[in-house]
């Protein structure tokens, strides 16, 4: 069948109406869909030339020259608009075309003078300090993160994902830095203690892609196909720089051989290369030839555990995909940035798939997405895979665990339901049809349509454009004798909001005496008979979506219960875990404390590491989140010990050292926090667990929120610690940890000064201490600036800071109060943005739930 989306039909022509009248382009803040159609219309060969002075200081200001050249094709009088949003008093001198002009600038843009531009080619040469809000300037090292659009808050731009271009970049560091960026060096020249570095012109890369790091950074290389794979890094210890090093280069390669191999394409940019940098806000940003990737999760010790490695595998592959999903083939524009994160981590969860080995991958997926997918989708903020943007300085707040969890979800049944060989020729079709170019989610659609019967159509109108889940439910009916299954019938209704069915392959186990009998539905219906299973006699129990592929709200069969760790399955027990916590949140089949009793009882059972993590997981959050603070009182001491026994139960030392996070996250009794205190203070952990640095860390902080004299914990910690990056997270963590109320008032109050929150993963940490059950008391009066600050920390934080903010602030209160301040600040504030306001909504739904299920 082939369509063609209305939505892509409007869009073409508000583009189209928009361009015929340049002269209404009214200049405002941020860059507007029509600003950006209209430029995508009339630039082409666009070149940067650019060099960043750099001195050692980051008080120090970075003097910078830009010289821009692209062809034209006029607008009849109107201006051009160049990207610039910083104070204009930075901008130095402006040259149109060889000329010199005064600065002409308002809101966020310099406007250039259609009379002084030209049809054809047009240079603009422009001297001026760059803005140093995305240049991430720490004491001794700097990186740039451009995406989705600040690259416009260093240097002038087009900044616009549609309008690729080719970036000669120079650099002049302190001579004992090192420097990467998108292109190789091509030159360096050394004088009076600095250095100049020339990179070679980069290939075609969209502004959010252009990127340079440098700074105090030791550099491995590795020999690979005549060329090399370069990796800047600040790490300093040497265990793990040695047991990570090969690995990291390992999975590098690995990964972009799978690519070429899946894809077809030979790995497209001139240059391999990688950074790890230390409390990088992101997991990692996939700027070609100088990927920048979270520290702690590249360098492991030799006793990393298999979630560890499974990170560090799953980070390389995602960020090594978006080589050719969004840099090679790149979004149009920012509404289908999802696009690029669904490939990354679709290919990323195929990459790291052990071969044979199918039930690792459907674990490894399930446990991965599903639970992130639904902690957004089960929310009233819950937002569609495609979202609409306007503007791109709104384009941080459309990120998040839809886009990075259900997408995936969404291509596995799109996979499904086309075939793998039709799917994967179809993408290969869309990579070389937009190699080097822009693409949009229907022009994929429409190559992939043409490679299936199916009907897309009606798939992608309810799994792309719409928000939420649906909850399913079925109905048995039996023989009189109750020995064999005379009816069988299924159900689904969207969560919320009514009329949409999810059109999905899911299965029903069939679990009896030793066997399992499983059936495939493979086109799901509002109501819908399921012939096969009249074919079955009455089971123990039934399990729905067992193997984990299908989404939604699963019925559970409460006969399931007493045989749930029994299962011989781990994906489908892990499938039956997280059915169990979505339909407590729901208010179904068990209360928080049986759903709590019920996890706990399979503490030592549960062999499978990712199940036992997704388990524990669940634990601390029914604990903190969904029992009243007298009901953990009555239950701690209780848990505590089955976590502890299980600990010594468990065999492995990966369960082992979950169940001791788990235990340290939970205890409470005053026997638990000596043995705690114990084992933190003599640096003398349980046998057959290894404790590292980090783990003493996280300690030192569980003991500090607990003990009144956990500041000299803590002073004691700062004292082992070695690395000077992880020196100063800590300060920075320490006063939201103080015993001294006062201190942290001070901590609070200082956030809302913009250069006290620059490293956003340290604050967002710092913020879930602050916010700690037990300090709640004194911590809710800081809950209505949180909110207040929201629009600020959007429009001055990187992309995931909003959800970070709200997620570490609100994550896990529970009180009346806590609900009150939320809704009546979103009641007062109707002006609120709205991805910002559904941000809100999602970050608080444990909070609205709570209200419900807490007793
Ligand atoms: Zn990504």
């Amino acid at each position: 069948m082939k369509w063609m989306p209305v939505l892509f039909i409007l869009f073409a022509l508000c583009v189209v109406s928009c361009n015929e009248h340049p002269k209404k382009t009214a200049v405002s803040n941020g860059v507007s869909d029509t600003l950006a159609g209209f430029r995508n219309s009339r630039v082409t060969g666009l070149q940067y030339e650019l060099s960043f002075d750099i001195p050692a200081k980051k008080q120090e200001d970075i003097a910078a020259k830009m010289r821009l050249s692209f062809h034209y094709a006029g607008a009849a009088g109107a201006p051009l608009l160049l990207d610039f949003k910083e104070d204009p008093q930075k901008l130095k001198k402006i040259v149109i075309n060889e000329k010199e002009v005064p600065v002409s600038y308002k809101n966020e843009h310099i406007v250039l003078d259609a009379r002084l531009l030209q049809k054809g080619a047009n240079t603009i040469a422009i001297d001026f300090t760059a803005g140093n809000s995305a240049l991430n300037r720490r004491d001794d090292f700097l990186y740039t993160l451009f995406v989705p659009d600040r690259a416009r808050t260093v240097f002038p731009c087009f900044d616009q994902p549609d309008l690729k271009a080719v970036f000669r970049l120079t650099l002049v560091i302190p001579r004992d830095w090192a420097a990467i960026a998108n292109s190789k060096l091509q030159d360096s020249v050394a004088r009076n203690g600095r250095k100049t570095l020339y990179f070679a012109p980069s290939d075609k890369i969209s502004t959010y892609l252009f990127s340079f790091a440098a700074g105090r950074f030791n550099t491995a290389r590795e020999k690979w196909r005549n060329s090399e794979i370069e990796f800047l890094y600040r790490e300093t210890d040497s265990e793990k720089v040695n047991n990570s090093l090969h690995a990291i280069f390992d999975q590098y390669k690995k990964m972009v051989l799978f690519n070429e191999q899946w894809t077809g394409i030979a790995y497209p940019f001139q240059k391999h290369g990688m950074v790890a940098i230390p409390d990088f806000q992101f997991g990692g940003m996939e700027h070609p030839g100088a990927i920048l990737l979270q520290a702690s999760t590249l360098f492991l010790t030799r006793d990393a555990t298999e979630g560890q490695l499974n990170s560090r595998a799953h980070l390389l592959a995602h960020e090594v995909a978006h080589m050719w999903f969004g840099d090679l083939v790149t979004m149009d524009w920012f509404s289908d940035v999802w696009m690029k994160e669904v490939f990354a981590n679709f290919m990323a969860d195929k990459a790291t798939a052990v071969p044979d080995h199918e039930q690792g991958f459907s674990l490894k997926f399930l446990t991965d997405h599903l639970p992130p997918a639904y902690a957004i989708d089960r929310t009233t903020g819950a937002n569609p895979i495609r979202q609409t943007l306007t503007n791109l300085e709104k384009a941080g707040t459309l990120y998040g665990g839809i886009i990075y969890h259900k997408s995936p979800v969404m291509m596995r049944q799109l996979e499904t339901l086309m075939g793998t060989s039709g799917f994967q020729k179809g993408v290969q079709e869309y990579l070389n049809t937009y190699a080097f170019k822009n693409a949009s989610w229907p022009d994929l659609i429409r190559i992939l349509d043409r490679h299936t019967p199916a009907d897309l159509r009606s798939w992608n109108a309810v799994w792309v454009n719409e928000p939420g889940r649906p909850v399913f439910d079925y109905k048995t009916e039996l023989d009189p004798a109750g020995g064999q299954i005379t009816g069988f019938s299924v159900f689904q209704q969207p969560e919320f909001g009514s009329g949409k069915v999810w059109p999905q392959r899911f299965d029903i186990s069939f679990y009896y005496k030793g066997l399992v009998r499983t059936i495939t539905v493979s086109d799901s219906l509002a109501a819908q008979q399921v012939p096969r299973a009249l074919e079955r006699k009455r089971p123990l129990f039934i399990q729905f979506n067992a193997s984990g592929i299908g989404y939604g709200v699963w019925p559970v069969d409460t006969a399931m219960l007493p045989h749930l760790f029994r299962i011989d399955n781990y994906v489908s027990r892990a499938s039956a875990y997280i059915s169990l916590y979505e339909n407590m949140l729901n208010g179904r089949y068990n209360t928080p404390l049986q759903l709590l009793r019920l996890f706990e009882s399979g503490l030592s059972k549960e062999t499978t590491e990712l199940n036992l993590r997704l388990l524990t997981g669940y634990l601390r959050s029914v604990y903190w989140n969904f029992l009243s603070p007298q009901q953990r009182h009555q239950r701690t001491e209780h848990l505590e010990k089955s976590i502890w026994s299980a600990l010594k139960k468990q065999k492995s030392p990966n369960n082992k050292k979950i169940l001791f996070g788990c235990y340290q996250s939970v205890f409470g009794t005053e026997p638990a926090a000596a043995r705690l205190y114990g084992i933190w203070y003599s640096q003398d952990p349980p046998v057959n667990i290894v404790l590292k640095e980090e783990d003493y860390t996280d300690l030192a902080f569980a003991l500090a929120l607990r003990n009144t004299t956990g500041d000299k914990i803590l002073d004691r910690q700062l004292q082992r610690i070695k690395d000077p990056d992880r020196i100063k997270r800590f300060r920075l963590i320490m006063p939201a940890l103080s015993h001294d109320p006062a201190v942290r008032d001070q901590f609070f109050a200082g956030l809302q000064r913009q250069e006290n929150r620059a490293n956003e993963s340290a604050v967002g940490t710092a913020l879930s201490y602050l916010h700690h059950p037990l300090r709640q008391p004194s911590a809710e009066k800081y809950l209505e600036k949180t909110l207040e600050l929201l629009p600020e920390i959007q429009s001055t934080g990187d992309i995931f800071f909003p959800g970070n903010w709200l997620q570490s602030s609100f994550g896990s209160y529970q009180s009346a109060s806590a609900y009150h301040t939320v809704t009546t600040f979103l009641q007062r504030h109707q002006e609120l943005n709205g991805h910002l306001k559904a941000k809100i909504l999602q970050c608080t739904d444990n909070l609205r739930r709570a209200q419900a299920i807490v007793r």
